[in-house]
């Protein structure tokens, strides 16, 4: 028997709703694989900020340190949008990337079953299209220095920085080959050597290291091509990898191929433990209503439970269940003719009869 801590923070909004249906999922998976679970739940973004005057109080930092995996809603609301940037529910997410130093994004983009109509593209172009987008989270520009506004000949001048270390590249692209290996060998590394020296590097070091995975198929593209092979053609992509902002675009492109927000699961690791959290915000027009999906949230789970624990016959037994569940529930935002509206509730009890 595995003894496995799992932290939740639910956060705000829908949050509580969506982690709630996933938290039974996982009581009847971890079952079903033997483990035993130590689940802590703690407070974070807006609701921590009403309890603790901070978003990412200390104790749910430990809480979220010392757990094997932690599983997160989504934060941000309406009601906390007036408070100053450095107590804002948002900052919690970054805090908490840093201090799990988890600095690979993975963000997958799946058409499951039917929900090919739910794309706004044309269903043979999407049909079975499966993308996992491997984002570097940590560097680039989004926290290269120098940065800022400053004042400089008399006008304003605004400047960001776009730097990567050979080890961050590294680091990050092994993530992507290892990826690579565990679903079709293929993978795209995404960047624009023909302009970008820091990119440049960025190729030079993929390429270099593509030596150590001869069973991965590697093709390099630039950014602008990528961003127009991903709509024309998106069967042609296995994983991807790339940088902070690049990954940053190119993963939302790829996800609204599939044309629902709150089917999105999202992982983010590279560290000790692994965070786990749909791509979706906190909702806050549906919050409290029961009308939220808890789908991403649950697929999240899924995706704990293959990259953190090693378990990817768990994700598959999670994923297929959601695909049944489809075949005859929806939620409000992938409703469509002939099927049956269901509330939150009641699509984590169908996923569970569905296991
Ligand atoms: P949002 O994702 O919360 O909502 C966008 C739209 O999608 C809304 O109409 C919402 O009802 C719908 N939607 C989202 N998730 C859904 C679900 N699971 N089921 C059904 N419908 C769903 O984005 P927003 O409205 O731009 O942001 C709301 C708040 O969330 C803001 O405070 C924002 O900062 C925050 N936010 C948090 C995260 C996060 O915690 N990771 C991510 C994005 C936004």
């Amino acid at each position: 028997m595995t003894n496995t801590k799992i932290t939740v923070t639910p956060g705000d909004g829908i949050g509580p709703e969506v982690t709630q249906q996933a938290v039974k999922v996982l009581h009847a998976v971890a079952q079903r694989f033997d483990m035993t679970l130590d689940i802590q739940e703690v407070p974070v973004g807006g609701t921590a900020y009403d309890l603790a005057g901070t978003p990412l109080p200390d104790e749910t930092l430990q809480a979220c340190k010392s757990a094997d995996a932690v599983l997160l809603g989504a934060v941000g609301g309406p009601k906390w949008e007036a408070l100053d940037y450095s107590v804002r529910p948002e900052r919690a997410l970054l805090g908490l990337r840093a201090e799990l130093g988890l600095y690979a994004n993975l963000r997958p983009a799946q058409i499951y079953g039917d929900l090919v109509g739910a794309s706004t593209l044309k269903p043979e172009v999407v049909e079975g299209a499966d993308i996992m987008v491997v984002r570097e989270l940590t560097g680039g520009i989004y926290f290269g220095k120098p940065r800022g506004v400053a004042e400089e000949n008399g006008e304003r001048v605004g400047r960001n920085t776009l730097v990567y270390s050979e080890s961050e590249i590294r680091r990050i692209a092994k993530i992507g080959f290892e990826i690579a290996q565990k679903r079709s060998k293929r993978l795209t590394s995404v960047d624009k050597a023909n302009v970008l020296e820091a990119t440049e590097l960025w190729r030079d070091v993929v390429t270099e290291m593509s030596k150590d995975y001869p069973d991965v198929e590697l093709n390099h593209m630039y950014v602008d091509n990528a961003t127009m092979q991903l709509i024309r053609a998106p069967k042609q992509f296995d994983t991807i990898v790339t940088t902070n902002m690049f990954g940053d675009i190119l993963s939302d492109g790829a996800a609204m191929m599939t044309g629902s927000i709150g089917m999105l699961p999202s992982a983010s690791v590279g560290g000790s433990n692994g965070l786990y959290e749909p791509v979706h915000g906190s909702a806050p027009d549906i919050a409290g209503k029961d009308l939220a999906n808890p789908l991403a949230t649950i697929l999240s789970l899924g995706m704990m439970f293959r990259y953190t624990f090693n378990q990817g016959d768990a994700d598959t037994l999670i994923q297929n269940a959601v695909i049944k569940t489809l075949e005859t529930y929806r939620t409000g935002d992938i409703m469509s003719e002939g099927k049956q509206q269901v509330g939150c509730q009641e699509m984590g009890d169908r996923v569970l009869e569905n296991l």
